[in-house]
């Protein structure tokens, strides 16, 4: 597995492999990786005949009483997962490589950042955005694979892709959960066992949503009044307490609220975890069933 360290050789490494006819796939990441970003790395090597991976904790999107200090590094640990898995190129630029200067230009995020987990978390997907892209520019991928996990930013993304003309496509991969359906999260490790245990609320949330809509139920509010009822269910917060519901609704590709409930509708969840904050979606028609679920490693 290649190294490399800055934009300038990651530039020179993906052009030469794209000179010799090769496909160059991308999974850009914060590190602290776990099985979620390595079925990215799994799915990029199918369509691809390369595969770049980024570590980078991005400054830029993250609010100023955010975890940017205390969000988990461990680049060795990450170094040997990379490599097992076949990635071929491992790119990790430093903080100033990636900012020389304070970057005073940045994407506009538009309005489908202005709701969800854009509401609450302001410039957070300004700092996203321009930060892929200048990933995008410095690795010029044929594919980029991102996680549903994080559907707004996936959304987001791949709008900035086509809206912006980045000539790659975007490749949006399955959720991946522990098998007692708790989405991975480089932040779970924030978690100790009683919030463990608590964080299953938000997958529980989204079953009820599914089975109430399979049952027949087709109004957008009783279903998003049945799912908050699930993230708080009494007998379960008593069991585990410390959970306070963000947001959930029922919206479409575009992040807007649906008015008609269909197979494409997609129910996105936050919720407050002791001092984690954590998010989840399911897309009805497939279910959380449907998700890949790995055993805690
Ligand atoms: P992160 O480094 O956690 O910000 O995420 C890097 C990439 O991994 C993003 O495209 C995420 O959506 C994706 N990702 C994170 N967790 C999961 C998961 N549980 N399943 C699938 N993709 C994930």
């Amino acid at each position: 597995m290649h190294e490399l360290t800055t934009p300038k050789d990651m530039h020179a490494w993906s052009r030469a492999e794209r000179a010799r006819g090769r496909r160059v796939g991308f999974v850009p990441t914060m590190g602290a990786l776990h099985e979620g970003h390595l079925r990215l790395v799994d799915r990029a090597k199918e369509r691809t005949d390369r595969v770049v991976l980024s570590i980078f904790v991005n400054p830029l999107q993250f609010g100023p009483k955010e975890d940017f200090t205390k969000y988990p590094r461990d680049l060795a640990r990450d170094r040997t997962l990379a490599s097992e898995r076949g990635v071929d190129c491992l790119f990790v630029p430093a903080l100033e490589a990636v900012y020389p200067q304070e970057p005073l230009v940045r994407i506009a995020s538009g309005p489908m950042a202005d709701t969800l987990e854009g509401a609450a978390r302001p410039g957070h997907f300004s700092g996203v955005l321009t930060v892929v892209a200048k990933l995008f520019h410095m690795v010029e991928p044929d594919v980029a694979v991102f996680g549903r996990k994080d559907f707004q930013q996936a959304m987001l993304v791949r709008r900035m892709a086509a809206d912006l003309d980045f000539g790659l496509e975007v490749d949006i991969a399955p959720t991946v959960r522990e098998l007692d359906g708790l989405a991975l999260s480089s932040r779970n490790s924030y978690l100790d066992a009683d919030q463990r245990r608590a964080a299953l609320a938000l997958s529980r949330a989204l079953r009820a949503v599914e089975q109430a809509w399979r049952s027949g139920e087709a109004d957008p509010k009783t279903l998003q009044r049945r799912g908050m009822q699930a993230l708080m269910a009494p007998g379960v917060a008593l069991m585990a307490p410390g959970v306070s519901p963000g947001y959930l609704e029922l919206v479409d590709e575009q992040l807007r609220p649906v008015a008609r409930v269909d197979a494409r509708t997609v129910v996105v969840i936050a919720a407050q975890v002791g001092a984690t904050r954590l998010i989840d979606n399911v897309v009805l028609g497939e279910g959380v069933g449907s998700d890949i679920a790995v055993r805690a490693s």
